[in-house]
């Protein structure tokens, strides 16, 4: 049978367009508030109920709409914000006139709305898709918005939610997002009658500080930047704090909160080093681009971006980011709280005194045995406090071969990993020496022959302009097999082998779109990890000096290149503490 083609019904493409745009109660949420936002709202609450499955309720104080176009505003693309259709320049935060017409077709929409001038409320509700008459209404100023059983008029699509726990969730999370970006809009959000924040107008600072946690808002980095007319302000956290989700990542664009793939991965990449796989960094960041330079129209939800300048956007985020990390070892860097907490909760450890505790009470008694630790006389200059510009202190001696020990200007207890620590510095001297111009390279007088897998050897050897960046020269040796010529002077006698498998490993992990420069990094970490003082060798004290003195004047040293903290600090307080010399 000839098929015939016919225009679908308004209500028809309002349900497809639905599924684009209203996918779950988050969404629905989001485009909601953005319309509060967009009105100029200076108060916005948000109730749900059920996972915003059941009721959504979003009351603004904004500019309202009048009677005339309340019904108007639940058309398709019926829009007030569109003033130029270049899709150029765009203020707001909605512009497509989709979202009330979509949630109408799904859901059950009541709309009560009184501008400022206008004598009393109106209200008009859709159910999906029939608009009902525009009839006077009890409301004050601004705009209420109730939705009720999504999803009711398309059941396939219902069958897609998930949990209302799960679907809260999510909402919330919109909500929070929102809030970051405008923080000088109070925002109430209540999830089944539980107040989940209630905030005041406030400044940036004090609203990042509310929505992730205090404590963790007083270690944040602050940072900022600019590059060709792009801005970026924003607080980041020290590596110590990263967490196991993206929980904790906020990005905004032109006022707009995002889920941007790009500033994702700049993230991930500018906190490669310090921040182990799989864990995340926590950040607040707010960019701001010239209209020209970003397309927001890219994606229904307007939550992914295109940016003219990708690569400039990219580099803005890690170059700011590493300079806010970039701070020397101080006293009150991030790993002093944290690892002491480490100490108390050590497997098998008692916090009461004079109980038998395993974990720091027995590297205690270690130090008293040979060889695993040895302890140097005082030497007349560590007799007083160390110095206060060495806030590591002075080495007081070694444990298992493999800590170094030494006592802090403040009289607290430092406990040094050898090995994180000199592979953190190495890897920081051979960046600057890359950084200004060329990694020495030791030409070696009988090149070594490395084989490999056919494949894996192509791969290394397409790297081979890289590496030689790095003083690592390189060329092909017959099939599968790998001649070396120089290697990097820094990394002494490395086994060129070993090294060369594990530059190998590296390049095949990372994702095929790294930029040169992120492939140069990953490599220099690898490099450092070949020469490191290694676990279980025994240090002079004039080693383990230099090894203190080098790490408070080195960027970045209080995390090794795996993130894990390179020295614990356990200050006077927490031993006293500890000692049940102080309450609990
Ligand atoms: P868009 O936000 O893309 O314009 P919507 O479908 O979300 O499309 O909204 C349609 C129109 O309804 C908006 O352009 C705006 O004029 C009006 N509107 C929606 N919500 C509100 C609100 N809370 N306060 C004032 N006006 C609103
Ligand atoms: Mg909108």
């Amino acid at each position: 049978m000839q098929p015939v083609i016919r225009r679908l019904a308004e209500t028809t493409i309002n349900r497809i367009a639905a599924g684009e745009v209203i996918e779950r109660p988050a969404a629905a949420v989001k485009e909601l508030v953005e319309n509060a936002l967009d009105a100029g709202a200076r108060r916005i609450e948000v109730l749900l109920a059920g996972g915003g499955i059941a009721r959504i309720e979003i009351i603004d104080d904004g500019c309202g709409i009048t009677r005339d176009d309340l019904a108007l505003a639940l058309e398709r693309h019926a829009t007030s914000k569109l003033a130029d259709e270049t899709l150029i320049s765009i203020p707001t935060l909605g512009f497509r006139g989709e979202a009330l017409p979509s949630i109408g077709a799904v859901a059950r929409l009541t709309l009560i709305s009184r501008p400022a001038g206008q004598d009393c409320a109106y209200r008009v509700h859709v159910a999906g898709g029939a608009v009902g008459e525009t009839v006077p209404a009890p409301g004050i100023a601004g705009t209420r918005a109730i939705v009720e059983d999504l999803f009711y008029a398309t059941p396939a699509r219902r069958k897609f939610l998930r949990t209302p726990r799960a679907e809260a969730e999510a909402a919330e999370r919109a909500v929070w997002r929102l809030a970051l970006a405008a923080p000088h809009v109070a925002f109430r959000l209540v999830s089944d009658e539980r107040v989940m924040f209630d905030l005041p107008a406030q400044d940036e600072l004090a609203r990042v500080a509310a929505l992730f946690g205090r404590e963790t808002a007083t270690a944040l980095l602050p940072l900022e930047a600019e590059r060709e007319g792009v801005t970026l302000r924003g607080l980041v956290g020290p590596a110590s704090l990263s967490r196991a989700t993206m929980g904790l990542q906020s990005f905004v664009v032109n006022g707009r909160p995002v889920i941007d793939p790009l500033l994702r991965l700049s993230l991930r990449l500018a906190y490669r080093d310090v921040v182990p796989a799989g864990r995340h960094a926590v950040a607040a960041l707010r960019l701001t681009v010239p209209d020209e330079a970003v397309d927001v129209n890219v994606h229904p939800a307007k939550t992914e971006l295109r940016f003219a300048d990708a690569n400039g956007v990219r580099s803005l985020v890690i170059g700011a980011i590493g300079r806010a990390l970039a701070r020397p070892v101080s006293l009150d860097s991030a790993p002093v709280a944290m690892p002491a907490q480490s100490f108390r909760t050590a497997p098998g450890a008692s916090a009461y005194p004079g109980t038998r505790a395993r974990g720091f009470a027995e590297a205690e008694l270690a130090l008293a045995a040979q060889p695993s630790a040895r302890a140097f006389p005082p030497p007349p200059a560590a007799a007083g406090p160390a110095p206060h510009d060495h806030p590591l202190g002075a080495p007081l001696g070694q444990i298992l071969d493999t800590y170094i020990l030494a006592v802090a200007p403040d009289g607290a207890l430092v406990l040094v990993d050898q090995h994180a620590a000199h592979e953190r510095l190495t890897e920081e001297r051979l960046r600057g020496e890359f950084l200004a111009g060329r990694i020495a390279a030791q030409p070696l007088l009988v090149p070594v022959v490395v084989d490999f897998p056919p494949g894996e050897a192509a791969r290394l050897l397409s790297e081979a302009a890289t590496l030689a960046r790095l003083g690592l020269e390189i060329e092909a040796f017959g099939p599968g097999a790998i001649l070396v010529r120089s290697l990097p002077a820094a990394l002494k006698n490395p086994d060129a082998a070993g090294l060369l498998r594990d530059l190998a490993e590296e390049f095949a992990e990372s994702e095929a779109p790294l930029a040169l420069e992120a492939r140069l990094d990953a490599a220099l970490a690898r490099l450092a990890c070949h020469r490191s003082i290694r676990a279980g060798r025994r240090l002079q004290r004039e080693e383990m000096d230099a090894l203190l003195r080098e790490m408070e004047a080195t960027p970045r040293a209080a995390t090794c290149s795996h993130g894990r903290p390179t020295f614990l600090r356990l200050t006077r307080a927490e031993l006293e503490k500890m000692f049940g010399r102080r309450g609990f």
